[in-house]
């Protein structure tokens, strides 16, 4: 067992492996109790690639707690309407999104994924991160834990976080290695300039066809950023340069601004990424290790919730080990307050992939229907639910 007597947030030190959103949000709300924390991320250096994000207000309200809404505003651009499309774009779903964030005393904002990565690591500083560390695995007794590299370097500390994305190691050993499920569709998302009026630039919306969606996203700096689905073999590829003809030829039926906006892309900045998730998990810590972010509860990006879900992680992992007495129960604290929300957005969201990718016409006809003539009230609780974390 460990030494309770030697617990305090000062005296700690923290290893994440792992620094995407979740690594990085966790590192500054663990810096903001004086936890002492390194990241290790595997890439030499952090890309500028990526796409845009929308963090509703659950995120937002984590940030701002996390002492980010500064870094957050300077980055980020206000969302004030959502809408739910046809393929020739009648709205089927306006969504009051405002009111409700209103509500909740949040909003919901757009940011570039890498700006707020480049962001979240400037207010982390450079002292805290090491770039070209891979993890390959960890070792853990009552005294501590220790990360081994592919390097041949070993790190020793207090409590180990895996935040290692999609495909962790530290969560394969912590529960078996398992494929993800892949989910039967691919996306493609790009980022241009892109004039819109003063109301499409607060205005996000998606379009469902037939086994096939379009989606825009208004980002800060006059861009925007988009994404095209399609139901598709795992792994099917076209040559590079080719994407973004597929994708043209994928929205060509699609209502305007689908076609321009893709036209308007640099072909070598779309981004193409099949789609998976993993079936919850009962438990996702043991004794001094755990798990944020998509190590933890990887879903089909549907509800837009995993960075948000990510950053929830983050926040309440810090507080759970700022207000316990040793780092075991702590782990397991955090554990308790997020699994089953977590759980239950994986589930959401795979179940809300699949009414969105149906391909059948007589099936989309019916769901688009039934759509239009559900009160607004439904999609409100949902919004509700999903803006409803305990971080207030
Ligand atoms: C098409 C698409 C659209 C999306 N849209 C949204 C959205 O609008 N809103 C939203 O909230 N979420 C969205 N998501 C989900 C979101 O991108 C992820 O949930 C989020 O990025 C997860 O963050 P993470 O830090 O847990 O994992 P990752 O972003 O995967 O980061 C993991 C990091 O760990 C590093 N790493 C991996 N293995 C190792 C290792 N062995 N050692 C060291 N480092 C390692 C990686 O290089 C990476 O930097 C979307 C996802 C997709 C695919």
């Amino acid at each position: 067992m460990e030494r309770p007597q030697e617990f305090s947030p000062s005296t700690m030190t923290a290893l994440i492996v792992g620094g995407g959103i979740g690594g990085l949000a966790t590192a500054l709300a663990f810096q903001r109790h004086g936890i002492k924390t390194l990241v290790f991320e595997r890439t030499q250096q952090f890309r500028e690639v990526g796409s845009g994000l929308i963090l509703a207000g659950n995120a937002v309200n984590a940030l701002h707690k996390i002492g980010l809404a500064d870094v957050l505003h300077a980055i980020a651009a206000p969302l004030r309407s959502s809408h739910l499309r046809s393929w020739r774009g009648n709205v089927l779903v306006d969504l009051p999104m405002q009111e409700t964030m209103q509500r909740f005393g949040t909003s919901m904002v757009a940011v570039h994924r890498a700006e707020l990565q480049a962001a979240l690591v400037q207010a982390l500083g450079k002292g805290s991160l090491r770039t070209n560390m891979q993890g390959i695995g960890f070792e853990q007794d009552e005294q501590g834990v220790r990360v081994r590299f592919a390097s041949g370097e070993e790190v020793q500390g207090d409590l180990l976080i895996g935040a290692d994305g999609l495909h962790s190691v530290i969560r394969s050993q912590l529960v078996g290695y398992a494929s993800p499920r892949y989910a039967g569709y691919t996306a493609w998302r790009g980022v241009t300039g892109f004039p819109l009026d003063q109301r499409e630039a607060q205005t996000t919306f998606e379009t469902w066809g037939a086994g096939k969606r379009f989606g825009l996203i208004p980002l800060s700096q006059g861009r925007v950023c988009w994404f095209a689905v399609a139901n598709v073999p795992e792994g099917e590829r076209e040559e590079e340069t080719m994407e973004k003809q597929r994708v043209l030829h994928l929205v060509s039926s699609c209502h305007e601004p689908a076609w321009a906006v893709v036209e308007a892309t640099d072909a070598s900045a779309i981004l193409r990424t099949d789609i998976y998730d993993r079936p919850p998990l009962s438990s996702w810590s043991q004794g001094r290790v755990t798990l944020v972010g998509d190590a933890a509860h990887p879903m089909t990006p549907n509800l837009g919730q995993g960075a948000c879900q990510a950053i929830e992680d983050a926040f309440l992992l810090a507080e759970s080990l700022k207000s316990s007495s040793s780092i075991v129960p702590a782990l397991q604290c955090y554990e308790a307050r997020r699994i089953t929300r977590a759980n239950a957005m994986v589930q959401r969201s795979w179940q809300q992939g699949r009414i969105a990718q149906w391909k059948h016409p007589w099936g989309v006809r019916v769901r688009n229907t039934v759509l239009r003539k559900t009160p607004s009230r439904f999609f409100v609780k949902q919004l509700k639910w999903i803006l409803d974390n305990q971080i207030g």
